[in-house]
């Protein structure tokens, strides 16, 4: 045996784990941002006009005069050393959709052999990390490895602890000498300023001259899979590749969904309260938590927040949700498709947009029809979605989302929309002109017994197959995975709006200017939104085969692959709808695109490598000894005079063969790896290297089957769905 643990010892190893906790003597509410340096915090620390100076900047969008610097600096320091900080770190969000963290000591040399607790304003400021090896598609050299990371003051600073110390975390944006974003931050930043200018445009023509800014909101649902460690230290393509490369289809599934919203399993449970308050520490406004579709798998969202705001706690959430599963022994997985067979995991991105004076502008209120400020908005997303959706698309690929969107589940990859009942008659009233005059009431539920108070029923259900369904007062985009950060999808979705916003402020304005009335104006762009742009609105079941046929001769875009869809990034439209509103330079967008795509092939080439060192060092040592049993049994079977052929020993053979067969088939498209461009690479990836690996996993999966369970090496699905 090899130094790992087999799948016996995990499998005890397992079952005699008991949660061992002390409990919790804190109460939540007063844990609730203890770690977050808060505007509460700065009200009472800071100066304050400098005060005044920096809310405006966190709620309006206000430009931070940077000599006010020193003043915040100071006062962050001393509240980060009181609680126990000794170094500070400016966290930032490379390419690769990680969070990136580079660490400074408060304490400096002051000339006499002692030491002095140093920060200053210009380090709040600014840093410059090496980080030269993070992707940036050819923005920079190492050889001009100048990056720097500059402070967002509309996030809050933080303190991360460890047993051995504290660390202030200031979470900054990170670009290049050129001035040229390396991270995902700064043009979600750009994004939603860009979105702000053209909404207050349109806000402005519905009267609403005291406007500051708008603001979009995300809130993230996030699925995930917790397994026990010992069962993932037990299977190399989980610790590797983060998925299964390979594991028989258990007999019992998720066919009875009777893990959905079942009880918590103790373990879990107490997984999920700790989780809740390390969360609730760092402000992160944890809400909901239960049981998903498979099992294993569960789901967390937090109430919804700025979108940068809610950009940066959700990347701090996933890194707590993984760093908390350790303490109870268990791994937290975060990929798309950790289980092939088994319901993936997705990252349901919710999203409005408002402000303080207006509340939420997606808030349809009982009667859509009269609510044409609401049906501006509305309309400016349904025309997004249809002329973006391509934009959409590639904001969410990765090798392992592909697993999800294209395969058989979770939304397709068809981008349309979801109105629900209520709206889809208001805007089919639009469409035939004259305006809509009625909205479908919501109703009350008959439910027969008299002593149940009444429930009441939304005015539109729900669809859970479409990609961007309207849920009564959001939308939810419900493509992104489970991995990804929402900065993509954000971006997406902001760049769509600002376009859309101006194309409707640029029109009324003219219409206004030319005499036609206000209203009349509106139900003119409205009628043409919903002409043009209303192929998109799709209500029926998106995982139905008519669909993709459908869609296709409405002329939507099904684009399943990461190497496809990618490529809309070289779309005329797309790249001047993120060049015009200042989000991403050509450059820019071309350096994402090259780096989503070295990732793309560089994940299949780990697993595809992977998958070659488990089925030589693993599935076909276990096959072998199996098949040397067999040839023993057979021997004697047969001189015994019993039987002359051995039928399990001539499937055996003939499978472990076959498994030679496809492994070199495999080692062979490995050795030969190449493209002169990054997307010959992907292209190769995708049509050899998937194709190949399925084939390995194909036999070896049915070996599982039929190889004595005693000798199998890896943790079965069953095993590790179930035992937690
Ligand atoms: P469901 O599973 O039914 O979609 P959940 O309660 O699990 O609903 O999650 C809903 C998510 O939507 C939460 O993150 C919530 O904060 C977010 N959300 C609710 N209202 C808004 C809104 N106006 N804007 C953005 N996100 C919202
Ligand atoms: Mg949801």
């Amino acid at each position: 045996m090899s130094g790992s643990m087999s799948r016996r010892q995990a499998i005890e190893a397992v079952t005699t784990y008991s949660v061992d906790t002390d409990g919790f003597s804190e109460p939540l509410a007063e844990t609730f941002g203890r770690n977050v340096f808060t505007l509460s915090v700065m009200k009472s620390r800071l100066p304050k006009n400098v005060f005044t100076a920096v809310s405006a900047t966190i709620d309006k969008g206000a430009p931070l005069d940077p000599t006010l610097a020193d003043y915040v600096a100071s006062a962050m320091k001393d509240w980060a050393i009181e609680k126990g900080a000794s170094h500070y770190a400016h966290v930032f969000y490379p390419l690769t959709g990680f969070t990136a963290e580079k660490h400074d000591s408060f304490l400096e040399p002051d000339g006499t052999g002692a030491s002095l607790a140093e920060f200053a304003g210009k380090t709040l400021l600014q840093g410059e990390p090496d980080a030269s090896s993070f992707p940036n598609g050819g923005l920079r050299g190492t050889f001009e490895a100048r990056g720097y990371t500059g402070w967002d003051v509309t996030s809050p600073a933080y303190i991360s602890e460890n047993p051995n110390g504290n660390t202030l975390c200031i979470p900054t944006i990170f670009i290049s000498w050129t001035g040229e974003a390396l991270d995902k931050k700064t043009p979600l930043l750009r994004s939603q300023q860009a979105m702000s200018k053209q909404a207050m445009r349109v806000l402005k023509l519905f009267g609403h001259s005291d406007v500051d800014t708008v603001v979009s909101f995300a809130g993230a649902e996030q699925e995930y899979f917790l397994v026990d460690r010992h069962f993932y230290f037990a299977r190399p393509d989980l610790m590797t590749a983060g998925r299964t490369l390979f594991g028989a289809k258990p007999s019992k599934g998720q066919e009875f969904d009777d893990h959905y919203f079942g009880a918590i399993p103790d373990r879990v449970l107490a997984y999920m309260m700790e989780l809740d308050r390390e969360l609730f520490k760092q402000a992160i406004p944890a809400k909901t938590r239960h049981n998903e579709v498979a099992p294993g798998q569960f789901e967390i969202a937090p109430i919804f927040e700025r979108a940068n705001l809610a950009h940066d706690h959700q990347q701090l959430m996933m890194t707590t949700m993984k760093k908390v599963a350790e303490r109870y022994g268990m791994v937290c997985l975060l990929h798309e498709k950790p289980f092939a067979g088994v319901n993936g995991s997705g990252k349901h991105v919710n999203f409005s947009l408002g402000n303080a004076n207006q509340g939420n502008l997606l808030n349809p209120g009982d009667t859509p029809h009269e609510n044409e400020q609401f049906l501006v908005f509305c309309a400016a997303i349904i025309r997004g979605v249809h002329k973006f959706g391509g934009l959409l698309r590639a904001s969410i690929a990765s090798a392992s989302n592909d697993h999800r969107l294209g395969a058989n589940e979770a939304p397709p990859a068809i981008i349309s929309i979801f109105l629900g009942d209520q709206l889809m008659d208001v805007f089919d009233q639009i469409a035939k002109g004259g305006g809509a005059t009625s909205s479908k009431e919501s109703g009350v539920l008959e439910l027969g017994v008299d002593t149940l108070p009444p429930l009441r029923a939304d005015a539109g259900d729900r669809n859970r197959t479409s990609p961007f369904a309207f849920t009564g007062n959001r939308f939810e985009f419900r493509a992104p995975g489970s991995n990804q950060s929402i900065a993509d999808p954000m971006i997406a979705i902001n760049a769509m709006l600002a376009e859309s916003l101006d194309h409707i402020a640029t029109f009324l304005e003219k219409e206004v200017a030319d005499g036609t009335e206000f209203n009349a104006a509106v139900q003119k762009v409205l009628e043409e939104i919903i002409v043009e742009h209303g192929t998109v609105v799709f209500n029926g079941n998106g995982y139905a085969q008519e669909w993709q046929d459908e869609a296709a001769s409405r002329g939507l875009l099904n684009l399943r692959t990461t190497v496809e869809a990618i490529s809309q990034y070289d779309e005329p439209d797309i790249k001047n709808v993120l060049s015009q509103y200042g989000i991403l330079s050509n450059r820019e967008l071309q350096a994402r695109k090259d780096v989503v795509l070295e990732q793309y092939s560089l994940a299949l080439l780990v697993e595809a490598k992977e998958t070659v060192e488990i089925a030589k060092t693993m599935i076909l040592p276990a096959a072998n000894r199996f098949q040397g049993e067999l040839a023993g049994t057979a021997a004697h079977l047969r001189a015994a005079g019993i039987e002359t052929e051995h039928p399990a020993l001539l499937t055996l053979t003939k499978n472990i063969k076959d498994l030679y067969a496809v492994l070199l088939g495999l080692e062979d498209f490995i050795d030969q790896f190449h493209g002169d461009t990054v997307e010959d690479e992907a292209q190769y990836a995708l049509t050899n290297l998937i194709p190949a690996m399925s084939a390995v996993r194909a036999v070896a999966d049915k070996l599982e089957s039929i190889v004595a369970d005693d000798l199998w090496p890896l943790p079965t699905y069953h095993e590790m769905l179930t035992i937690l």
